[in-house]
């Protein structure tokens, strides 16, 4: 099968590697914005050849589109103009339900499964593209009732061989939960890089203190904004929401230690301990 990827960064070079490497692909295109990173995919070996977008959807049973969100948004409706019932076109983006609902009435709505495999880093481009990054982790199937069966059978076998396993949810109940279990860390982890860069100017200090608590805590604050801005700005009222909520938990634990209410922060703690039952 030849597959054309859109976007080889993180996502898009990470399922490069391991659908070459399982023999799931026969070759793999390469399409980008900056010529220079399409360049270092191809020196790196994602990818066997770059074309452009028109050329290499000629040549693909199997599209995936894995820009940042915005640039998601921009393309689909055109990618989509161009799909023949033969292929099958794909998104990895982490937000669903702003561009799902610009695409709902389209007539090739059917040829396009929304995916959202949940495994990541911290880092992005062609470099950071690894094997099995993918192993053993989910991936959402968003709105699977509105693409065609033979679609999501392609995309379902394709995950298989990236070793996720499928959950299936609608865009609506997806955005409202990646909002908590992902999008609130990475602003949590902003948040907290920003207030040591500003309070401890001194960075060699930073270095030598910092144990592995504060690195594992702040190291999603290395994320690129390109992909995060889009992702805030799309899903801007489930983040909000969760942002309220986290600015409250951050006022109580103020009030109690300016209170000196200890006993109340102890119990505020073993509260939060439980979320061991859920993430061992
Ligand atoms: P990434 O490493 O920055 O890769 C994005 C790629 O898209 C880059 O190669 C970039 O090329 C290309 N690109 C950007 N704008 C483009 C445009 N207008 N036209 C064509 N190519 C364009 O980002 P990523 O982490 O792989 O994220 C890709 C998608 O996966 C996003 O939708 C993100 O929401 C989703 N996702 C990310 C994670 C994560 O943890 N990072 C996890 C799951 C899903 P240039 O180098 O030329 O700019």
């Amino acid at each position: 099968m030849t597959i054309t990827i859109v976007g080889v960064g993180l996502i898009g070079g990470s399922m490069a590697i391991t659908l070459k490497e399982k023999g799931f692909a026969d070759e793999v295109i390469g399409v980008g914005r900056r010529e220079s990173s399409l360049d270092k995919a191809l020196q790196l070996g994602l990818i066997d050849r770059k074309a452009t977008l028109e050329t290499a959807m000629k040549d693909s049973e199997l599209i995936i589109l894995a820009v940042p969100v915005d640039a998601l948004m921009e393309m689909l409706p055109g990618v989509l103009d161009r799909v023949t019932d033969q292929q099958v076109i794909i998104d990895v983006g982490s937000t669903k339900e702003k561009f799902l609902e610009r695409i709902k009435h389209h007539p090739k709505r059917g040829r396009f499964v929304a995916t959202h495999p949940m495994a990541g880093t911290e880092y992005s481009g062609p470099e950071a593209a690894v094997p099995d990054l993918f192993e053993g982790k989910s991936c959402v199937l968003c709105d699977g009732a509105d693409s065609d069966a033979d679609a999501v059978s392609l995309v379902r076998r394709m995950y298989d061989v990236l070793g996720m396993r499928i959950v299936c949810m609608d865009a609506v109940s997806h955005d409202l939960h990646t909002a908590y279990v992902s999008h609130i860390s990475h602003i949590t982890s902003f948040a907290l890089a920003l207030t040591v860069l500003e309070k401890e100017k001194k960075e060699e200090a930073i270095f030598e203190l910092a144990s592995g608590g504060f690195a594992s805590t702040v190291r999603l604050a290395k994320s690129s904004p390109d992909m995060w801005v889009p992702v805030f700005r799309q899903n801007r009222h489930n983040v909000l929401d969760v942002l309220d909520e986290m600015i409250h938990q951050l006022n109580h634990m103020s009030t109690l230690l300016k209170q000196e209410r200890y006993d109340e922060f102890y119990a505020l703690i073993q509260q939060a301990n439980e979320i061991r039952k859920i993430i061992h």
